[in-house]
């Protein structure tokens, strides 16, 4: 099922000019009906159901229902992210409710360094990135 928002939640992100919605769909899909100030999702047979919307959506208002292996039908699933992890509330149409909790880093929030240790960064070096120093083998140098 594609993302759905519940517009009794959704406070259009206080009426900024992009939503976190809007800014994060990685297809596009998220827009603000600037009347009613509430987001929705203008094509939801081309949602990924990726839950990036999900993820940040800071009222908690969007939903995505869960892949049946994890979710039975009738079932929500509902991501609340912190700092190092995103604890996942799966809540059954029985009432019963199970939380997985996981870690999402392992550096420090804004540390990540894709090119650490790495050729890339200068960009008069004309080899590839993770390509190596060693000289190309003569036989594959012809
Ligand atoms: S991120 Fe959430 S609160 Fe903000 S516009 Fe989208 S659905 Fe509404
Ligand atoms: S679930 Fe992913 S693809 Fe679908 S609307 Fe949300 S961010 Fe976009």
């Amino acid at each position: 099922m594609p993302s759905y928002v519940d517009p009794s939640k959704c406070d259009g992100c206080k009426g900024g000019d992009k939503t976190a919605c809007m800014y994060i769909c990685p297809n596009d899909l998220m827009v603000l009906n600037t009347e009613d100030m509430r987001a929705y999702n203008q094509e939801p047979d081309a949602c990924w159901e990726c839950y990036s919307c999900v993820k940040i959506c800071p009222q908690g208002a969007i939903a995505v229902r869960g892949y049946s292996d994890f979710v039975p039908l009738g079932g929500l699933v509902h991501p609340m992210r912190s700092s190092d992890s995103i604890m996942w509330t799966v809540k059954f149409r029985n009432g019963n409710m199970k939380r997985f909790k996981f870690p999402i880093r392992t550096t420090a929030e804004g540390a990540a360094n894709a090119y650490e240790g790495e050729r890339g960064a200068d960009i008069n070096d004309n080899k590839l990135l993770g390509e190596s120093d060693l000289p190309v083998p003569t036989m594959l140098a012809k």
